[in-house]
């Protein structure tokens, strides 16, 4: 039997092929020892009986797994005992360990150090190693940058070591000694890094954010350690309280003292942590019926209060910039490359994806006392002072830069929605119902809209126009009212728009985003009406696709801004 490393179906085809083996080894166990029992995670076998059973009990291992054609390491197999002076039969004499190891973690409830009534389930994991072999895969990261390899990768890199690799020791104890933080730490320091930066306690608190609310996707092993923790335990407690003979909850409680312990510890810090909005944890409904997904609730409810408490202490002007980086899609640049068709991805160049990455993170973007770079069709320069944020380089309207990124949205526009509608799309329309005499000059303004197409659903005409806005106002009523809520800049400027384009020329669909990502009610409307017909899944990934070209394009545009302001 032979699965791929690191394909996401490997474990459930591999304990599917095991599955049977395991019960023919289970039955086996019962012939000769009558409370033997089998346990496996994945690869990891491990089986219970006597002392004097184990050569048995071995020997029918080996068989059955070599039925399914599966060898047993010899190197990784082991025998323990509670009492080290238990006699073992010969040929394990040479397999006897001190202490029993279960998946990385030491076992203590088959601890001899313990005291064997009182179930603890698992000890601590070896903290130092696991911050080891982040600090290992940091080094690692930054030595591959070194040798060529882009800055996006290496983010990705850093972003999905964070999201996985210890949960399977944060599900399986309370992990409160620390190293979670430490862990934490060694992935910061590698996108500090990567940025050549160091980062605040704000900025570590958005690292820590998901993409749609403003953060960069980091998984935090100190954040999920009682979400991780309670949420296996909602999933296993009615299999567990069986193994053990409980019947209530306090019967649990009462037979495993230092688990309940630990258990009641976490949903303190869980409930203290949610302020009010997490309710407590039905013990006894789960020994009856048990809940799968709780972490994930738990950790939206915990990710919401993060959330608020980041901006209860961010300045105005950070609050505004953390909004505009929220909503549907508005990290898509950050987010590992979605597939679609014969779509290649395009990585994004390593300064231009840095400048985005920084301006995410609300860092400085731009020199101190440096002159807006931008250049006019005559060759004279713009020459403002830029401020550190950028938010001059991103507003200004000399030079190509800005026209630039409000074509590459109208383009992906044009040439996505034919591909998911079936539809033609036609760019730089003129709609002559829309002309218009500026009321200003007196002049005719003749209306070309970017992409003139037909609806996915409904297949009336639409005239979609692209439109970029900067949620950052000097004007400080404007800038109060910003802070306050998400996406009044981008509602602002679809409101503009709608004036421009009123319903008697046309079906308008304004295509507007903030410059920070956060797409108008609008653009969410519009991109959710592609692929309408599709399944889910296939809907989901068209739609997954979709914002991360805008997103990647419209960060591009930033950057470019930016990038050319500095000269
Ligand atoms: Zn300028």
């Amino acid at each position: 039997m032979c699965v791929d490393q690191g394909c996401p179906l490997s474990p459930a085809l591999f304990a599917i092929g095991i599955a049977d083996a395991l019960e023919r080894i289970q039955a086996k166990l019962l012939t000769f020892a009558p409370t033997g029992q089998v346990f496996a995670y994945l690869d990891d076998v491990m089986v219970v009986v006597p002392g004097a059973e184990g050569a048995r009990a071995m020997d029918a291992v080996v068989t059955e797994l070599g039925l399914a054609g599966l060898t047993v390491n010899a190197d990784k197999t082991a025998a323990w005992t509670l009492d080290p002076q238990a006699p073992l039969p010969e040929r394990l004499q040479g397999l006897q360990v001190d202490r029993c190891q279960v998946l990385g973690a030491t076992a203590p409830w088959l601890d001899r150090d313990g005291d064997f009534s009182r179930v603890g389930v698992h000890s601590f994991a070896e903290g130092l190693s696991v911050v080891q072999s982040a600090r290992t895969f940091v080094t690692k990261v930054g030595e591959l940058r070194g040798a060529g390899l882009s800055a996006q990768t290496a983010f990705l890199l850093l972003q999905a070591f964070s999201q996985g690799h210890v949960t399977h020791l944060l599900r399986a104890n309370y992990e409160t000694s620390g190293w979670a933080r430490e862990f934490d730490d060694a992935l910061v320091q590698g996108l500090e890094r990567l940025l050549g930066t160091g980062l605040g306690n704000s900025q570590r608190a958005q690292c820590f954010l998901r993409l749609s609310e403003g953060g960069l996707g980091f998984g935090s092993a100190e954040q999920v350690a009682e979400t991780a923790f309670l949420g296996s335990w909602a999933l296993t407690l009615k299999e567990v309280a069986g193994c053990v003979g409980a019947t209530s909850w306090e019967g649990f409680r009462s037979r495993c003292g230092p688990l309940a312990a630990s258990l009641a510890r976490a949903e303190a810090k869980l409930l203290q942590d949610a302020g009010g909005s997490v309710q407590p944890v039905d013990w006894v409904g789960l020994l009856g019926e048990p809940k799968a997904k709780l972490q994930g609730y738990w950790s939206a409810k915990l990710q919401e209060c993060r959330k608020r408490a980041l901006q209860a202490g961010a300045s105005r002007d950070d609050q505004v910039d953390l909004r505009s980086a929220g909503g549907p899609g508005a990290g898509g640049f950050v987010d590992p490359p979605v597939l679609f068709e014969d779509e290649q991805s395009k990585p994004m160049p390593d300064q231009h994806f840095l400048v985005a990455l920084r301006d995410r993170l609300r860092l400085p973007v731009c020199p101190p006392s440096a002159l807006c770079q931008h250049r006019r069709s005559d060759g004279s320069l713009c020459g403002v002072p830029l401020d550190s944020r950028g938010k001059h380089a991103l507003k200004c309207e000399v030079g190509p830069t800005r026209e630039a990124r409000h074509d590459g949205l109208r383009d992906f526009t044009a040439s996505f929605h034919p591909k998911v509608s079936g539809y033609v799309a036609v760019t730089e329309q003129r709609v002559s119902a829309w002309d218009r005499v500026n009321p200003r000059t007196g002049v005719l303004e003749e209306a070309r809209l970017d992409v003139a197409t037909r609806d996915s659903a409904s297949g009336r005409p639409i005239f979609v126009d692209a439109r970029v806005t900067c949620a950052h106002s000097g004007y400080e009523p404007r800038q109060r009212a910003r802070a306050g809520k998400d996406g009044v800049a981008a509602a602002d400027a679809v409101r503009a728009k709608r004036h421009r384009y009123p319903p008697s020329g046309g079906e308008l669909v304004p295509l507007v985003f903030e410059a920070g990502g956060r797409p108008a009610d609008e653009t969410v409307a519009y991109v959710r009406s592609w692929a309408a017909e599709l399944d889910d899944a296939e809907r989901s990934r068209v739609i997954r696709y979709a914002w991360q070209q805008y997103s990647r394009v419209l960060q591009s545009g930033n950057a470019e801004m930016i990038l050319s302001a500095i000269g």
